[in-house]
């Protein structure tokens, strides 16, 4: 395959690049962070219309690793990886849900909903992490030493680190908040043999305490710092308008914490129409905890200023971030996409995580943050009835199963459990039995 050229070059300064092959999280002059940036003209000397023959006939198939959603792009993604230091487990090629029960229950028809936590390790986090992973094998193979991976998470970068790492042959290091992760998201690390880190901070501390860390060490840093994990997640967005038959939806809505997210779907989005593969560009939404919200208070602002703040507890974990690292991203992005920041209470986001569970999905609460999102910018008729709307599921729902079984038995302190369904206990008995379901409502 012939190697299109990409390079490092920071956010702040498009004269400066710096080699793929280094070890950089930062731009070393400034400090400021730093993007993959491709070579557009060598990758225009293939035509729109050849590039999506070209994604469309490896969509899904099994040529490996083609056939996955990420690497299925990898001109786009990743060309100076050999396939050879490839680590994949078949990412992305996620199901983008017609919600039609609970798109009318709203009137918005044209609703869709992409599941990117139907995957591997149950968040679209792996969609990063093949990419972040698969780099540290080639920087290995071209004589770098590195002797672990390590981040900082709320949860799910740490179970994508430790799996990816475990199907590498590669050691991980996960510094996690001491119980502000769910149960299953702290066994997976554990099953995958990371050295499991629980430390007494929140997100924020772990955060600073890993970068210290790989500072000094040979250990690198996969958290989203790290532009390439940007570079797999951007495939969500091309992703979304293969699947649309290269249409474009007029918005997509996705929770954010960390807001390396928000970057990459605008990333993928300006990338496709670039490169001329798209018309037009989406609107769109970055959905944040009312608990944990630095973004939304900027926003209020236009974006004039940006105040870090102590994220206080939310039932959406994976976003419970004061100090977002990609703040200067995703500022950028918004404002190029007439971006639009929303949030949700714990009340809402239980609500409306409930509510879409009864036609027919199981959400995790950061869904139901963006959910929520959907439903506020709908009544404000800023979202029109008639537009395409995409919401991105970030994680499955088993993943946390804690909050939504106390929801339904009514155990989640403050929230009115509007929807709640609760198991009804009843003796072995045939009689019995028909007696309560004919007194039941249904
Ligand atoms: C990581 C994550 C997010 C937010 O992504 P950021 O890039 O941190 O903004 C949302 N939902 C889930 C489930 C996540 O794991």
């Amino acid at each position: 395959m012939h190697k299109y050229n990409c390079w490092y070059q920071s956010i702040e300064d498009p004269n400066s690049r710096y080699n793929i092959g280094e070890i950089i999280y930062r731009c070393p002059k400034t400090g400021s962070l730093l993007e993959v940036e491709h070579d557009l003209e060598e990758l225009k000397e293939r035509s729109p219309e050849s590039w999506k023959e070209l994604f469309d006939t490896r969509y899904r198939k099994r040529k490996w690793p083609y056939g996955s959603g990420v690497w299925g792009k990898k001109e786009w993604v990743a060309p100076f990886i050999d396939d050879e230091n490839i680590v994949s487990m078949y990412e992305g090629d996620t199901n983008l849900f017609w919600a039609e029960k609970y798109g009318n229950q709203i009137g918005v028809e044209d609703l869709w909903i992409k599941m990117c936590g139907n995957s591997h390790t149950g968040s679209f986090k792996d969609l990063g992490m093949t990419v972040l992973i698969s780099a540290v094998k080639q920087l290995i193979a071209d004589g770098k030493e590195i002797k672990a991976v390590a981040c900082a998470s709320t949860g799910d970068t740490s179970a994508a680190l430790s799996a990816y790492c475990a199907a590498a042959g590669l050691k991980s290091i996960v510094f996690l908040p001491r119980n502000k992760v769910s149960i299953a998201q702290l066994v997976q690390p554990l099953a995958n043999g990371a050295k499991v880190l629980s430390l007494d901070t929140d997100f924020d501390g772990c955060m600073k305490i890993v970068q210290e860390v790989c500072d000094k060490q040979n250990i690198y840093l996969a958290n989203s710092i790290n532009s390439l994990r940007i570079e797999g997640q951007k495939t969500i967005s091309i992703e979304i308008c293969q699947q649309f038959n290269w249409d474009v939806p007029d918005w997509v809505i996705i929770p954010g914490g960390n807001l390396g997210n928000i970057s990459a779907l605008g990333k993928g989005f300006l990338m496709l129409k670039n490169l001329g593969l798209i018309k037009k560009l989406p609107r769109l939404v970055c959905a944040q905890a009312e608990n944990a919200n630095p973004l939304y208070v900027s926003y209020l602002n236009k974006f004039k200023s940006f105040k870090p703040l102590k994220a206080t507890t939310t039932y959406a974990s994976a976003i419970q971030i004061g100090d977002p690292v990609s703040i200067n991203k995703a500022i950028n992005i918004l404002k190029i996409f007439d971006g639009i920041v929303e949030q949700a209470s714990e009340e809402e986001l239980a609500t409306s995580s409930a509510k879409m569970d009864l036609t027919g999905t199981f959400n995790c609460p950061h869904t139901g943050v963006a959910v929520t999102a959907f439903e506020k910018l709908v009544n404000k008729k800023i979202i029109n009835k008639k537009d395409k709307v995409v919401i991105i599921s970030t994680a499955h729902g088993l993943k946390f199963v804690d909050f939504k079984i106390n929801y339904h038995l009514e155990n989640l302190k403050g929230i009115s459990n509007k929807f709640a369904n609760h198991p009804i206990e009843i003796e072995a008995s045939t009689d019995k039995i028909i007696k309560t379901i004919e007194s039941q409502s249904f």
